[in-house]
């Protein structure tokens, strides 16, 4: 705000000032004439009021032009002209300055800019002088008693040579296109000035009114349109002045100071000076303007032929290079040095080519204009590209010359050949792509023979075409989307492909199942420009499948059946032993009582016969609680043994104790083999005692007398292990029975052979008792030489972390 006030405060100083400069214009201009004529030979003030009116804006107008008035009309009355004329003499001048400043407006504008404009100026200033003119001459006629003809003649050209020659100074151009340096200006301001008071001064006698004009057109040429405005102001002045005052050679005695011949030779003296000097000016500086607009599109030029991604390059009529841009570096690795001023042929074509290009070049007419070729790079490597040529005339010298752009497609076609490759090759994979609303684009090999078509006929179906519509409904719904293509792919995202069975239809109705992979084509952007679908018959795979699901179920049934019924079979097994157990001891208990006599003395023969009842009661008895104690042992429903740290040594020798009795009626050895230190392990002493104790009594069993039995314990620290073993010399077992020792109510058959008596459960006792202390059992057996159970078991874990 307070720069635009400041601007317009400017302004009005500027306005007011040519004001008051018309008003002293006015006055020069009747002085310098006063001693020749009434009327002015030379009138500024015309001139300056029309700068004055330039300078101001539009809305101004109306006061200025009042201003104006009153100036010129001041001017006239302090000049000596009585009021009536005044009045009259005042009012053509400012009409002059109305009809010069509308016309200019009008058709020029606010600057001169050229040849045209000035040529305008010339006419719209004449046309204001004739007006001026005709007024002037009338009150001349009236009120001054002057000759009306001749009035008119002086004050047009008075008039037209002061708007001329003053004017263009509110005209000047808004941009200077260069800036003369002022020692140049200055030189020939002096030149100027020595010119005119030579050509016009008092001591030449000499017609040198030339004098001044190369001057003038070196202005013209050389400083420009303001230096030459502001000049040719001064110019006229002087030689205005000089010629009033009765020198140069405008006056002679014929033809004095002041007379019709002298002004109008002056004026148009004036009006040549200026149409000397400003269009040299203005001419030169549209040239300059053309220049640095020539300067500009060339260098705009070679900014985007620089910047371009596109490879560009400039060859002459022969195909010797004349430019190649960056981009052509960046294709090719030659630099502008490697292929400047050759051939190009010679650096992108192999050589076998060259002698066929170059001699294309003679006829330009055999030139591709575009086409697809191969060339080479620095590195010895190849580009496919496409190029395209054109023929043109250089800006410079109208020169043909070639223009070539180059496209690089190398990946494009090597993509190209893979994908093609792709789409042959797989013909176990089925490939569809669609568009983004199901409709087929394309299909390889695989899906031509899955879905039993040719390529051509799918691209004119939609996928859904080849989908069980009854699948695509039950999925719809279960998703919560529409029916359709959608159902398809709404679950599929740029990022994440889905593979799941799908069932199609081809046309020929035999449905297949196939394990497809859905995938999102996507342009770069957000939005997916179609789809991919890779699939896999799975028909086979998928019957089988169901097939082995459906046996795995049956034989789940059956295992669960037979689970049942090992379950019935233990809890009957158990139940029978239960209900067994009380009346065998009953049974022993009166078996005992006869055998004490509490029924009377016994026969020889019924004591021979107590004796069977009693040790088959007993053997029934202990068959009943070893198989309570075996179902008790693996039933789910077991208390967990109760491990706590006890040393092995302890168990060995409680179980030798236990068998003492065993052992009294027969001939063998017993030995123990134990470490000198405690053998820790985490057990309950009674279960382990109870396994123990089976093993020696089985190795007392099947040992004949003579034999002998040896129990060793030793200790694997690095396996964190002890091993219990007992060893026997005695009958063996058969190699192929070994690996059923472990099941309940196995019996080797030398043993049935023997009718050496047993239940063939002791053993599955001791097993699970191992099994319950994290243990192993394993057996080694020679038939007839002897045999080894071995125990291992686990270091307590206070003596594994030692
Ligand atoms: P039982 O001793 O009551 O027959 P076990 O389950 O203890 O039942 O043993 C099963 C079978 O393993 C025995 O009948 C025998 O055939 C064989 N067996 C077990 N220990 C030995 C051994 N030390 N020497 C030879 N055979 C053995």
């Amino acid at each position: 705000m307070v720069q635009g006030g400041e601007v317009a405060a400017w302004r009005r100083a500027l306005v007011a000032g040519l004001v008051l400069a018309t008003l002293a214009a006015g006055l020069v201009g009747i002085e310098i004439s006063r001693a020749t004529d009434h009327t002015a030979s030379w009138w500024p003030a015309a001139g300056v009021g029309v700068v004055a009116l330039f300078a101001a804006p539009r809305s101004w107008w109306p006061s200025l032009v009042a201003a104006l008035y009153v100036a010129n009309l001041l001017a006239n009355v302090l000049g000596g002209h009585p009021w009536d004329a005044s009045l009259g003499l005042a009012l053509a001048d400012v009409l002059e300055v109305v009809v010069v400043c509308w016309g200019t407006r009008r058709i020029i504008g606010r600057h001169l800019e050229g040849l045209t404009d000035l040529a305008w100026l010339v006419g719209v200033s004449l046309a204001g002088a004739l007006v001026a003119a005709v007024g002037v001459a009338v009150c001349a006629r009236l009120f001054l008693g002057g000759d009306f003809l001749r009035t008119v003649l002086v004050t047009t050209g008075s008039h037209w040579a002061s708007v001329i020659v003053i004017a263009p100074t509110g005209l000047l151009p808004h941009r200077s296109v260069r800036r003369p340096r002022a020692a140049p200006v200055v030189l020939h301001a002096l030149l100027l000035f020595g010119a005119i008071l030579f050509a016009f001064g008092p001591s030449n006698d000499l017609a040198m009114a030339f004098a001044p004009l190369p001057l003038v057109i070196w202005a013209g040429v050389a400083f420009g349109s303001r230096v030459v405005v502001i000049e040719q102001v001064l110019m006229a002045s002087a030689v205005t002045i000089l010629t009033v005052r009765g020198y140069g050679p405008f006056v002679s005695d014929l033809h004095p100071a002041g007379s019709l011949a002298s002004n109008l030779v002056t004026q148009l003296y004036l009006v040549c000076l200026v149409v000397t000097g400003l269009p040299l000016a203005l001419a030169v500086r549209q040239q300059l303007l053309a220049n640095v607009a020539v300067r500009s599109e060339q260098r705009r030029t070679e900014a985007v032929i620089d910047s371009s991604t596109t490879p560009i390059m400039v060859a002459d009529v022969n195909g010797i290079m004349l430019l190649a841009n960056p981009a052509v570096t960046r294709l090719t690795g030659f630099t502008p040095e490697d292929l400047l001023g050759h051939g190009f042929w010679e650096r992108l074509l192999p050589p076998e080519q060259w002698e066929v290009t170059r001699r294309a070049f003679a006829d330009p007419d055999r030139i591709p204009q575009r086409g697809e070729t191969v060339i080479r790079t620095a590195a010895g490597g190849e580009r496919v590209v496409s190029y395209s040529n054109g023929l043109y005339h250089s800006p410079d010298d109208g020169s043909l010359q070639y223009v070539l752009t180059m496209t690089d497609l190398t990946e494009e076609r090597a993509t190209q050949h893979l994908l093609q490759h792709l789409l042959r090759s797989a013909t176990t994979v089925a490939i569809v792509g669609t568009d983004r609303t199901g409709r087929i684009t394309v299909v390889n090999a695989g899906a031509e023979a899955l879905l039993r078509i040719d390529a051509r006929a799918a691209t004119r179906h939609s996928f859904l075409d080849f989908l069980d519509p009854d699948q695509l409904t039950l999925r719809g719904v279960a998703a919560g989307v529409p029916i359709g293509f959608e159902t398809l792919v709404h679950d599929v995202t740029e990022a994440e492909s889905r593979t799941r069975d799908w069932t199609w239809v081809p046309p020929d109705g035999v449905p297949l199942v196939v394990s497809m992979t859905t995938s999102v084509i996507a342009d770069g952007s957000d939005s997916p420009i179609g789809y991919l679908f890779v699939a896999r018959d799975v028909t086979e795979t998928r019957r089988n499948q169901e097939l082995l699901r459906e046996a795995l179920q049956r034989e789940q049934l059956a295992v669960d059946h037979l689970r049942a019924l090992d379950d019935a079979k233990d809890d009957f097994v158990s139940t029978v032993s239960h209900e067994l157990r009380t009346p065998l001891t009953s049974i022993i208990g009166s078996i005992e009582l006869l055998e004490d006599g509490m029924a009377g003395e016994l026969l020889p023969a019924q004591k021979q016969m107590i004796d069977v009842i009693e040790r088959n009661a007993e053997r029934l008895l202990s068959m009943a609680n070893d198989l309570l104690t075996l179902a008790s042992y693996e039933s789910p429903s077991a208390p967990v043994t109760h491990l706590e740290p006890l040393d092995v040594r302890t168990v060995v020798q409680a179980s030798h104790a236990s068998v003492i009795g065993l052992l009294s009626s027969r001939d063998l050895k017993l030995s123990e083999d134990l470490p000198a230190e405690p053998v820790l392990v985490d057990g309950e002493a009674a279960y382990l005692e109870r396994a123990l104790t089976n093993l020696l009594s089985n190795a007392i069993k099947f040992t004949r007398d003579g034999g002998e039995i040896t129990t060793t314990v030793s200790v694997d620290r690095d396996a964190e292990r002890c091993r219990l073993s007992v060893s026997d010399t005695g009958v063996g077992i058969p190699e192929d029975e070994i690996q059923n020792v472990f099941q309940r109510f196995f019996r080797s058959s030398n043993v049935r052979a023997d009718a050496i008596q047993g239940t063939g459960l002791g053993l599955s006792i001791v097993r699970s008792i191992v099994e319950r202390h994290h243990g192993d059992i394993d057996v080694h057996s020679n038939p007839g030489q002897g045999t080894t159970f071995t125990i291992t078991l686990p270091l307590a874990s206070g003596v594994r972390t030692d």
